[in-house]
């Protein structure tokens, strides 16, 4: 409503409302008020001139034309709203499916929509309504199938950047079925483009149906609408003008109008008004007992402490892109393991695979990516036998993710009480009052004050640094045995970023979930993990615990730390480097993968690729050559400025 008063106050806003307006008096009371006098045959009047009585000239039975025209306003805006809904009707849920099919329908549906596009619009309706049939029936269904093509791209390119969303694929993980994917999170999300979209061809579709009529393919006599009376009255514009004229301003100035306002309504729209807080009614339907409640404990994993059968066993893991040309294969034979309350970090720059591990875990690839290895445990199952809803129960409540971005992690269309209370409803059956109680405990124990009216709030209401905690307390409406934060603090501020952790650290303290903690910074890593792996072109180069991290044996990890600054750092010097680029997933060397950017590579070492060696108990390197404890690696650090 507010948008709405906001498109009424910009100039063409009023303008287009103005005329919209007096149209729809016209549609209500142009029957009613013009409607006898328009079917008053006169005998005596029949193709009259202009004249006060009649002030556009009469038709050939004498009717008035100007009341004919008010009357007609119904039927022409009717049948043209109802058109267009059509082509909304089943143009937008066909482009926004996409976003939650599998690859190979998704592809089917975007070539019948490229096919189906590729028509002029006015000439499929006009062969449509050759097909269905002459009169308003067989007109309004082809000007709707016809423009049924527009919307379906429309919605299928504003789905297509719901489906980069992390909520989407938090929801996916949760199991949520693909149509409630597709009414809440997609069509939710495109919703206000749809509608802009749905206004302005109102006045399009109108043009179109006065078309059809004008050609007689339309409204049939005795109905008649706009188009027929234009195409009546160009019979005679040799005779009064004015007959044409009439019907043909009511379609400009009506499709303006349409025009005007949705313009304006897009402007709106484009400055986003400031966001709603929901009313009282409102929060009590979300909410049903507001009030501060104590903060609960969180509930510990079975199984704890560390030191048990490990939460997640990963063997031989590799990631492939097999139909990509040149096929590429950027995570490879990846094997670690997590006991309960453990905290891993994953290390390395953008490309050397991390991400997809976690991905491939949480059973969150790309599409065209496919994982395959020699033991993928969870709590002990084999996770390559799980399917469809036991697939969708266990890793919606047991295995979280957080991703990066809170921003793209939390629906920006829904309520955080929605959004929390969405695992416990699908996944445990849980009330709707008792999840909400639930989520409340959860923003408490991440530290949001005043859960109970944050549940009510939208993502776009809280600071980054709570929207990241909310995305925690989602991941913990479950029971939690291993949660994967992929670059959970890159987003945030340095005082927001050790919030974060402190409440990662004090999670895996109280529930002793195990944690794998993706980051490109070994600093945030070392404060964390009680083990880091650091990874390099898809492979792990070095499995260290994080008290040997500083004397990291792998070139490549060494760097990785030493490019770290901290207080030791000597200010009048360039930071180190890491000279060269990474290699590509589709192009990788036979050897060492870092070969050519490393200083200690030896000629074998662009041949073979070395295997994980125990260097010291609990730590593995992949190097023919690596440093030892205490050496230094001066030799890599750039040389300082003059
Ligand atoms: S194997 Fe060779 S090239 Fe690779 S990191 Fe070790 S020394 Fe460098």
């Amino acid at each position: 409503m507010r948008r709405l008063r906001a498109t009424v106050r910009t100039p063409t806003g009023f303008a287009g409302s103005a005329i919209l307006l007096l149209v729809l008096f016209f549609v209500v009371a142009g029957p009613i008020l013009w409607g006898p006098q328009a079917a008053r045959i006169n005998p005596l009047d029949i193709l009259a001139g202009p004249s006060a009585r009649h002030p556009l000239g009469t038709d050939e039975l004498g009717r008035d034309i100007l009341a004919e025209v008010f009357t007609a306003s119904r039927l022409s805006l009717e049948l043209s709203v109802l058109a267009t809904l059509i082509g909304a009707a089943v143009g937008v849920p066909l482009g926004a499916v996409v976003a939650v099919l599998s690859p190979r329908p998704r592809r089917l549906i975007g070539t019948l929509i490229n096919f189906t596009v590729s028509f002029p619009g006015l000439l499929l309706a006009i062969f449509l309504a050759v097909i269905v049939g002459v009169g308003s029936t067989g007109a309004v269904l082809a000007i709707g199938f016809g423009s049924a093509p527009g919307f379906a791209r429309l919605s299928q390119t504003l789905a297509s950047s719901v489906t980069e969303m992390d909520y989407l694929a938090a929801a996916r993980l949760l199991g949520v079925s693909r149509t409630r994917l597709l009414f809440r999170h997609v069509l939710r999300n495109i919703g206000e483009p749809i509608i802009l979209n749905v206004t302005m061809s109102v006045g399009g579709a109108l043009l179109a149906l006065s078309g059809l009529s004008f050609l007689g393919l339309g409204v049939q006599p005795p109905s008649y609408d706009w188009g027929r009376l234009l195409s009546d009255g160009l019979a005679n514009i040799a005779t009064n003008p004015l007959e044409s004229l009439g019907p043909g301003a009511a379609i400009v100035i009506t499709g303006i109008g349409f025009n005007l306002f949705g313009e304006s309504l897009a402007q709106v729209l484009g400055q986003r008004v400031a966001p709603r807080r929901p009313g009282r009614k409102e929060r009590r339907r979300l909410l049903a007992e507001p009030g501060a409640r104590p903060a609960q404990p969180l509930p510990a994993s079975p199984g704890s402490p560390a030191g048990r059968q490990p939460i997640l066993r990963v063997e031989g893991l590799s990631v492939t892109f097999p139909r990509q040309r040149p096929a590429s294969r950027p995570v490879r034979d990846v094997s670690f393991e997590l006991a309960p309350g453990e905290i891993v970090g994953i290390a390395g720059e953008s490309g050397s695979g991390k991400s997809l591990t976690a991905l491939a875990i949480a059973r969150l690839l790309p599409n065209g990516a496919e994982a395959s290895a020699a033991r993928l445990e969870f709590l002990g199952n084999d996770m390559f036998t799980w399917r469809g809803a036991e697939a969708s129960r266990i890793l919606g409540t047991k295995l979280p993710m957080v991703f990066q971005d809170p921003m793209t992690s939390l629906n920006p269309a829904l309520h955080l009480g929605i959004q929390l209370t969405e695992a416990s409803q699908v996944h445990q059956g849980t009330p709707r009052r008792q999840a909400l109680e639930r989520a409340a405990e959860r923003l408490r124990a991440v530290r949001i004050d005043r859960p109970d009216e944050r549940l009510c709030q939208y993502p776009h209401e809280l600071s980054g640094g709570q929207r990241q905690r909310a995305v925690i307390a989602m991941g913990l409406m479950g029971e939690p045995r291993l949660i994967i934060a992929d670059e959970p603090t890159t987003a945030l501020d340095t005082t927001v970023q050790r919030q974060v952790l402190a409440i990662f650290r004090e999670l895996s303290e109280t529930t002793h979930s195990a944690m794998i903690m993706i980051s490109h910074d070994v600093a945030v890593l070392g404060e964390l993990c009680s083990r880091v792996l650091v990874m390099y072109g898809g492979l792990i180069m070095e499995d260290a615990p994080v008290g040997e991290l500083a004397g990291a044996r792998h070139p490549y990890a060494r760097m990785l730390v030493e490019a770290v600054p901290d207080l030791g750092t000597a200010r009048d010097r360039p930071l180190a480097t890491i000279q060269g680029q990474p290699p590509s997933p589709a192009a990788l060397p036979p050897g060492c993968p870092f070969a050519p950017r490393c200083p200690r590579a030896l000629e074998r070492c662009r041949l073979e690729l070395p295997a994980a060696t125990e260097v010291s108990p609990g730590h593995r390197v992949r190097c023919f050559n690596p440093l030892t404890f205490d050496e230094t690696l001066v030799t890599l650090v750039e040389p300082a400025t003059p």
